[in-house]
């Protein structure tokens, strides 16, 4: 008998582990699932949303990715696809302080004259390699961090606003090593932060590697979305839209799990099932099944996010530094958080010397924002791009998306909260296997790591599917 693989949910993560399910298989004799993706909108991708307006084209969710995560190499070889890595200016990245735009420079010199940070925060930074490292197992927030090591200036001022590009999320209240456990791996692995810099950088150079930060923004010609829609159209197994899963529950007799579908009511069984949708959503699924659980995710907060995408014309074009965009702390009084620099990152987003900039609202840190109707919001970023860039002109084009559950937040107790999570899971795999869980409210936010948590789940059926296999 053929065994029945359901994926709920069809963004990258889903779409990753039905790819990895069929992948897998076909490495192993003897099983041939039949894989189905249930995804509740009419279209795949979830947050990867690419909309063409005219002449224009924009990302209402994640802007492209970082290259060399294997889970995405792959997931573009599937669907034929050719990355598009951005465009050279992108590597220029602005903060604004006091007001202004100012370039965050790698060079010392450049980077201490750049006006970020006064007299009293480099010298408070520049302390850093002589301060005691960290407590491996010590769970801070990622300001109390950067304040220890770097200081309250560099906390405030460049880690802040970088968490906000991020996660759309407040840095006192995030989790550092559950939200970048790499700097943690640092800072004890080096004792500084610096020597640690200093150490990579000399290493990539001697193996003959690039000497920036690794990976390189990345898209697609037809923007982010075109990944998800090349993996459907070209996928061995079924993809259905506008199929939002209603329930799940453990059949009594036949294959262990049986969903139910909103609309008809349609049940379908499965032998094995992948969550792949986001913290709430999942949560309302597993609710009675695993109720514990449900209260976990449904605690992993996902704050609104509202993206105003504005077109230009010439004239606007020339009052932009060339680049990739700023980020605007809280404390300098614009509504936006960020502003992203399109025209400049990839090819195609808009006319001929035209401007297209797009303006983040709202997050952990300004929720209130997302009660602003269109209009508001639209007159709230045209006056933070007049006052930041100088940018009177009335736009050619506008549009405002709004995600009113955007980035889940890593807050403290995050890590605590995902074993937790697992355990349980474990736990009832142990009597009753077949049910995991893939999304990026676990290990990393990014769009490559919302893939590889995909990918993993993927893997686990299959393993889960042999085993049964071979019990039969
Ligand atoms: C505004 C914004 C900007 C971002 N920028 C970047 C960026 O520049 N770079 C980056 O790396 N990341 C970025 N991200 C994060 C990145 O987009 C996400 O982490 C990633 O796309 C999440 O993929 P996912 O598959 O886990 O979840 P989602 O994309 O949320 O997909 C989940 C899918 O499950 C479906 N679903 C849920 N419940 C059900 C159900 N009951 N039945 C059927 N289907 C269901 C949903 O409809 C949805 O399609 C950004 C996110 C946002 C919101």
């Amino acid at each position: 008998m053929t065994a029945r693989v359901i994926i709920v949910g069809a963004g990258i993560s889903g779409l990753a582990a039905a790819w990895k399910v069929v992948d897998d298989s076909s490495e192993r004799d003897g099983i041939h699932p039949e894989v189905i993706v249930l995804e509740a909108a009419a279209e795949v991708g979830g947050k990867a949303r690419t909309l063409q307006r005219g002449p224009w084209m924009f990302e209402a969710g994640p802007t492209g990715f970082l290259s060399g995560e294997p889970a995405l190499d792959e997931l573009v070889r599937h669907a034929g696809l050719t990355a598009l890595p951005a465009k050279a200016a992108s590597a220029r990245r602005f903060l604004v302080r006091g007001g202004q735009l100012r370039e965050v420079h790698a060079k010392p010199f450049k980077f201490l004259t750049s006006g970020l940070l006064g007299p009293l925060g480099i010298l408070r930074m520049a302390l850093e390699p002589f301060l005691p490292a960290c407590e491996a197992d010590l769970e801070e927030s990622i300001y109390d961090f950067a304040r220890r090591r770097l200081g309250r200036q560099a906390a405030e001022r460049l880690v802040s606003p970088m968490v906000l590009g991020v996660f759309a999320g407040d840095a006192r209240k995030l989790s550092l090593p559950a939200a970048f456990p790499r700097m943690r791996e640092l800072e004890c692995q080096y004792k500084s932060l610096f020597r640690a810099l200093a150490r990579l950088k000399l290493a990539r150079r001697e193996s003959g590697g690039p000497a920036g930060p690794a990976g390189v923004l990345t898209s697609f010609e037809g923007g982010l979305a075109s990944l998800p829609r090349a993996l459907a159209t070209r996928a061995p197994f079924e993809v259905r839209t506008s199929a939002r899963v209603e329930s799940v529950a453990a059949a009594d007799f036949g294959a262990p799990w049986r969903l139910r579908l909103a609309g008809a009511g349609e049940a379908i069984e499965a032998d094995a099932v992948i969550l792949a949708g986001e913290a709430r959503s999942s949560a309302a699924l597993l609710e009675d099944l695993q109720p514990a659980v449900a209260a976990d995710l449904a605690g992993i907060d996902s704050p609104p996010v509202a993206v105003v995408a504005l077109g230009f014309g010439p004239q606007a074009l020339k009052k932009v530094p060339r680049g990739f965009g700023a980020l605007i702390a809280r404390s300098e009084g614009f509504r936006s958080m960020g502003v992203l620099f399109d025209s400049f990152l990839f090819p195609g987003r808009a006319p001929e010397d035209h401007l297209l900039v797009r303006c983040m609202v709202g997050g952990a840190t300004d929720p209130k924002a997302l009660e602003l109707d269109e209009e508001q919001l639209i007159g709230a970023v045209r006056e933070d791009l007049a006052r930041l860039l100088g940018l009177q002109e009335t736009p050619l084009f506008h549009e405002v998306v709004r995600w009113p559950r955007a980035i889940p937040q890593y807050e403290l107790g995050h890590l605590a909260r995902v074993a937790r999570i697992d355990a349980a899971m474990d736990a009832m795999r142990a009597t009753r296997p077949g049910l995991h869980l893939a999304g990026n409210y676990r290990h990393g936010v990014a769009f490559g790591k919302a893939a590889a948590q995909g990918r993993e789940a993927g893997k686990q059926v299959v393993r889960h599917l042999a085993a049964n296999d071979q019990r039969r």
